[in-house]
């Protein structure tokens, strides 16, 4: 007999597991199906976000950044450091250490907020009376009975046709995590975010790093002077090459390395290097779901089709997170899972995708809300535009960390903010001061009458934001 769940949530990423506490916290039988196995071939919660994605990427990034302020940093301190070195098995195995510590903390609120936590490959077997999920776990099976069903699935990386991922020579994000010295020749095929973080920590570890990127230009999605500047500082300050407007047209592997050919500035071209990222994009992951048993609508892309409000086309089933339209963040999976289970209980929850922030965790960082200028202009909005630069702030000196600016799109008829851009220090902090004002309609000039901390980098939007009405103080 299959035990009964007033919730079944598949999927244990940011979308599911965040979607089940909270339905148990709502008072929800709740149960949470996760087929992930971590390189020891154990079960760990948290999906790609914790395991292969945000916080290992997070961990590295670190480590790397650490290793550079020795080597290049530390000196204007007057501190000198002999024979640095960086012990790359040691920076992998501290990230693992973070890994499972919030991978097994998933566990530990699992048990805490009293859901079930059931692993292996959730699959729809029927619906009538609610719906039948079936658990799957090599040759183990067994079937739990839900009144309402949550799909959290993710997404997984794109291979390129002719590259397939093999772990050694041709990685995905997971293998470019895991990488145990560093490659003295890296390539990346993709100048996105995964292509751009990675890079960063290779780099500064050492590699020489070709980044092939197919659109012409960088960075797009991006305001178009943060792509700008971001090109400039990751090209002379940290020394990616960057190639962008190419084609790949083949990847073979050889006894030790990659041979890339690709078709650029108007020539066939060809890189060799030790070991090559392939960081194209992530498509939804629905494969085994068993959508098609029950008739749930999934999109030509593979992604579950959904309304405003995380509902599929089936009653009482919904869907959140990467497996869904918008943007591929956990932090809006996060969100949608929260919303979904208040829905479930009859709240009114809503989750506004306008305002999600992204942040590229690169150095110097980059983060973002709302509208860029290129889209304001394309769309003929009427906007007016203020920029300040972390030169001009004290902190940012003292950090040494003087690179970047802030920059407030406003309307020019009613002065409610429409974006802000950063390029700098911390921007992954400084954008939740942007997010909030963005969600309460705030205008350029409420932030310009907010009393900022001095010193903070926070002084920089403060005056981003008088520079919209031109009356910056400190330039
Ligand atoms: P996932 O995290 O993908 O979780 C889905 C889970 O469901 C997985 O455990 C999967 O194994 C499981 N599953 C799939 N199908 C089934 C099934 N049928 N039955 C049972 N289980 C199943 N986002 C940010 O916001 N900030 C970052 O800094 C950031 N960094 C990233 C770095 C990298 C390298 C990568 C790859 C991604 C990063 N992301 C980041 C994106 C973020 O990881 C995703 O947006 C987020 O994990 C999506 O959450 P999710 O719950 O939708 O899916
Ligand atoms: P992405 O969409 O950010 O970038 C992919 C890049 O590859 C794009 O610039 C695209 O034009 C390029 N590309 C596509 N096909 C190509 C080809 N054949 N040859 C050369 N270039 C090609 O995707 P990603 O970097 O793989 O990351 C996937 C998603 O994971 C991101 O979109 C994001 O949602 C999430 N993520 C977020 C963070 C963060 O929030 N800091 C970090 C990593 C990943």
């Amino acid at each position: 007999m299959a035990e009964s769940y007033d919730v079944v949530v598949i999927g244990a990423g940011p979308g599911g597991y965040v979607a089940a506490l909270r339905a148990a916290q709502l008072g929800f039988k709740t149960a949470c199906i996760d087929n992930f196995k971590n390189a020891a071939g154990k079960p760990s919660l948290g999906g790609t976000c914790l395991n292969v994605g945000c916080i290992p990427s997070k961990a590295l990034l670190e480590s790397s950044e650490n290793f550079e302020r020795v080597l290049h940093k530390f000196g204007a301190h007057g501190i000198s450091v002999k024979e640095a070195a960086i012990d790359v098995p040691t920076m992998i195995a501290r990230k693992q250490k973070i890994v499972d510590q919030f991978t097994g903390g998933i566990a530990g609120l699992f048990r805490k907020n009293k859901v079930a936590s059931v692993h292996g490959t959730g699959v729809f077997a029927s619906a009538g009376d609610g719906y039948t999920i079936e658990v799957r776990d090599g040759a183990k099976s067994q079937s739990l009975q839900a009144k309402n069903v949550i799909v959290a699935t993710g997404s997984v990386p794109r291979a390129l046709p002719f590259a397939p991922f093999d772990g050694e020579l041709v990685l995905d994000n997971a293998g470019a995590l895991a990488l145990e010295s560093t490659p003295k020749r890296l390539g990346v095929i993709g100048a996105g975010v995964i292509g751009l973080e990675m890079g960063s920590v290779w780099r500064r570890l050492g590699s020489e790093v070709t980044v092939l990127e197919a659109l012409p230009g960088f960075l797009q999605a991006a305001d178009e002077a943060i792509a700008k500047e971001a090109l400039k500082v990751f090209t002379k300050d940290l020394g990616l090459v960057v190639h962008t407007g190419v084609q790949v047209t083949s990847v073979e592997k050889r006894s030790s390395f990659v041979s890339v050919a690709y078709e650029g500035g108007g020539k066939s071209q060809r890189l060799d290097v030790d070991c090559l990222i392939v960081a194209v994009g992530r498509g939804p992951n629905t494969q085994g779901l068993g959508a098609e048993q029950v008739g749930l609508k999934v999109d030509g892309r593979g992604f579950i089709e959904v309304d405003a409000d995380c509902r599929t086309n089936l009653p009482n089933v919904y869907a959140v997170g990467d497996v869904v339209r918008g943007p591929m963040l956990a932090h809006k999976a996060m969100e949608e899972g929260v919303a979904v289970a208040e829905r479930i209980a009859g709240q009114a929850a809503h989750v506004n995708l306008d305002h999600v922030p992204w942040v590229i965790y690169t150095s110097p960082e980059i983060a973002w809300v709302g509208r860029t200028e290129q889209s304001l202009r394309e769309a003929g909005v009427k906007y007016r535009s203020g920029q300040f630069p972390f030169m001009a702030n004290g902190r940012a000196r003292a950090l040494g960390e003087p690179t970047g600016f802030v920059k407030m799109l406003a309307d020019a008829d009613t002065d409610r903010i429409l974006g802000v851009h950063i390029i700098g220090p911390f921007a992954s902090e400084l954008i939740s001061e942007a997010v909030v004002a963005m969600e309460f309609d705030a205008s350029s000039e409420d932030i310009a009458r907010i009393v900022h901390a001095h010193p903070s980098l926070s002084e920089v939007m403060h005056e981003a934001a008088l520079a919209v009405d031109k009356r910056t103080l400190h330039i």
